[in-house]
């Protein structure tokens, strides 16, 4: 009958709200796990250089001040220290702009090649204290023109470029190539380094992972640098992808539109 009818409707749109809620509570919980992880992580890589300098100041005062050479020396660590802790800061900074969409992006057109130049002659100084040659590897290299955000594709190619660098061979190279696409252009970033075993590829771009903690934090590192970059290129609506074998080395690769 017309009432049966009726009431097994209601029922079964009941149920789906139901569904629906119990989606909508999972999700919450995930973001909630996520969030708590995220602050625990946070709270970890500040804590080591805030106890470092908390230990040096302390050596410095039991110790009297009395010898220039260990004040100078306790002193520069704790600049070290504070130094650290403004790169995981600036991070973090970025990271929650690129999150809540609150950074604009600017497209513009550019020459990419001449991108890649300027990553390259900025980082020659690291490159040459590994002895690591950097050659863009694309012949003819002729201008590419692209559209996008030009600081924040020269703030992707430094991260890539510098991780090639660290992560790099000593007396190794560090490649960049441009392939054409059609629509897109493809660059590629090559190292010929430590490479990433394949069951920690997938994690590279999650935040603040790091294969080897210990190299990376030595080296400087926070293991924000990819998901930045990952943000970047993804805020462009283009993707990156990487590939690598352990102790051969690593090949990031991203597209960016075309400039018409
Ligand atoms: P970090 O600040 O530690 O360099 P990133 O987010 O830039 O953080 O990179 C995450 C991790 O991915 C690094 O700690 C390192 O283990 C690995 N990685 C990144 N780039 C390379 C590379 N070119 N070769 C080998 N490993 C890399």
């Amino acid at each position: 009958s017309d009432s049966t009818n009726l009431l097994s409707n209601v029922k079964f749109e009941v149920e789906e709200w139901a569904k629906a809620q119990m989606k909508e509570i999972e999700r919450l919980k995930e973001l909630e796990r996520y969030r708590k992880e995220f602050v625990g992580n946070v709270s970890h890589e500040l804590k080591t250089p805030i106890f470092n300098i908390q230990g040096y100041i302390l050596t410095l005062i039991e110790g009297g001040l009395e010898d220039p050479k260990i004040n100078m020396l306790y002193l520069k660590r704790t600049e070290k220290s504070i130094d650290r802790m403004i790169s995981i800061v600036e991070d973090l900074e970025s990271i929650n702009k690129l999150e809540s969409g609150e950074l604009m992006l600017n497209p513009v057109k550019f020459d990419i090649v001449k991108t890649a130049k300027d990553v390259f002659e900025m980082e020659q100084w690291q490159a040459q204290e590994r002895d690591i040659s950097l050659e863009i590897v694309t012949p003819p290299v002729k201008p590419i023109f692209v559209r996008a955000d030009r600081n924040r594709i020269l703030e992707v190619m430094t991260n890539l470029v510098v991780n090639a660098i660290k992560y790099g061979k000593k007396g190794g190279f560090v490649h960049i190539s441009f392939h054409d696409l059609d629509d897109n252009i493809m660059v590629e970033i090559s190292d010929n380094g430590i490479g990433i075993e394949k069951k920690n590829l997938p994690r590279v771009f999650e935040r603040f992972y790091r294969v080897d903690k210990s190299r990376s934090r030595e080296q400087g590192g926070t293991g924000l640098g990819l998901s930045i970059v990952k943000h970047i290129i993804e805020a462009h609506n283009q993707s990156i992808n990487v590939r690598s074998v352990l102790d051969q080395g690593t090949t990031f690769n991203f597209t960016l539109e075309k400039a018409k």
